[in-house]
């Protein structure tokens, strides 16, 4: 049955002409390349029980996507790159797939999940928050369809655990097999050689990996003014980081971080009474980490997120968390996330001048950074309670 989604779609794609004539004007038409995606049961599965099982198999997830483009008739797809080998039999080449939704002239948001194969709430709760883009008529997804161009990758990682590939001896990715590269840990500029033999091993060399080079492919070719990468395991929470050298991401931040309280709000994001109730902020200065993807997109000027947005508890038989992520409370706080960065950095973006007086950025830690390399900055950004 996805087969043959699959093949609908793609014959559509295929019969679609470049360029449609209409009225005298010209518009170019969307071309959806074929894919190469994994088959059914070609992910080997783990031996974890249902802890690292996700409600969408992983070889159906980049096929949801698909059936969100053609069910609403919106949006379009591409190859960034390929995914690892890995020890899966061969050498698969499956396409790591990003998304575009929107205005390609409007202000870029990029978001990614499974970058950590296992972490799979993130890929539920994002794909309900697209589905809703595509098909409400909110104000907000009618504004965002508008004014901005929304790129996701969905499986960044085709693999079912935090590597990209099987890994020896951990209880975390059971599958056992060769070792593996933790791909948020093998990001330039803050990579570092560490955890050799474990499921933090950040790989040879920065930025070795081939899902890694797809992510910064994208990066170098469409310069999201935000990348939201997204986590589950020790949430919920943020950590940011602009770089001082990019007056634009740090325009970008202080935006977000003014448009968030109110957008929850809006929503009803709850603080309490539910599962993963815990606000969610927009608080950078918690720890970075080394070889981390946010900081790979934050060194091309990008405002990098690194979001986790469910605690370290995990269990795909329980109907109360899919709810939550689906439409519940995550669903709500994610919602006001992207609708926070969608505004923040659509096509009529606010000026510098008119943040003056609300937002500043802390200057002892923007200006003198003394203790982080530029590389590693991680900005901390605070209200004035006394505007001066
Ligand atoms: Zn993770």
């Amino acid at each position: 049955m996805v087969s043959a989604v699959f093949f609908v779609s793609i014959s559509k794609a295929v019969e679609s002409p470049a360029v449609i004539q209409t009225s005298g004007s010209v518009r170019s038409s969307t071309v959806r390349p074929l894919l190469n995606l994994p088959s059914p049961g070609e992910i080997p599965p783990n031996s974890g029980g249902s802890r690292w099982n996700p409600w969408i198999d992983k070889e159906d997830s980049v096929q949801a996507y698909q059936d969100i483009v053609t069910t609403y008739d919106f949006g379009d797809w591409e190859s960034i790159g390929k995914s690892s080998s890995g020890s899966y039999g061969g050498d698969p080449n499956w396409d790591i797939v990003m998304f575009k939704f929107g205005n390609p002239n409007g202000g870029i948001v990029m978001i990614d999940t499974d970058l950590h194969g296992n972490e799979y709430y993130g890929y539920q709760c994002l794909k309900s928050v697209i589905t809703w883009l595509a098909s409400s008529s909110d104000a907000d997804a009618v504004r965002i369809r508008q004014n901005n161009y929304v790129l996701v990758v969905p499986v960044a990682n085709y693999r079912q655990g935090r590597t990209n590939w099987n890994i020896h001896s951990t209880n975390d990715d059971p599958a056992g097999g060769d070792l593996g590269v933790n791909l948020n840990r093998n990001f330039s500029p803050s990579w570092s050689a560490m955890g050799s033999g474990t499921d933090s091993y950040s790989g040879v060399s920065a930025d070795s990996e081939r899902e890694s080079q797809a992510l910064i492919n994208a990066w170098n070719t469409y310069h999201p003014r935000v990348y939201l990468n997204i986590h589950q395991g020790v949430g919920p929470s943020v950590m940011v980081t602009a770089r001082s050298t990019f007056p634009q991401a740090v325009e970008d931040v202080n935006a977000i971080d003014t448009l968030l309280p109110q957008i929850q709000s809006t929503l009803g994001s709850l603080t309490s009474g539910q599962e993963n109730s815990a606000w969610w902020g927009f608080n950078a200065g918690s720890s970075y980490g080394q070889g981390y993807s946010k900081d790979g997109a934050a060194s091309r000027g990008s405002v990098g997120v690194l979001l986790e947005l469910w605690g370290n508890e995990w269990n795909s038989d329980n109907a109360a968390y899919k709810t939550n992520l689906e439409s519940g409370n995550t669903f709500k706080q994610l919602k006001a996330m992207f609708i926070s960065m969608c505004r923040a950095v659509e096509s009529t973006t606010q000026s510098l001048s008119t943040m003056t007086g609300q937002w500043h950025h802390q200057d002892s830690v923007l200006m003198t950074p003394m203790h982080f390399s530029d590389a590693n900055l991680q900005l901390k950004f605070v209200k004035e309670t006394d505007p001066s």
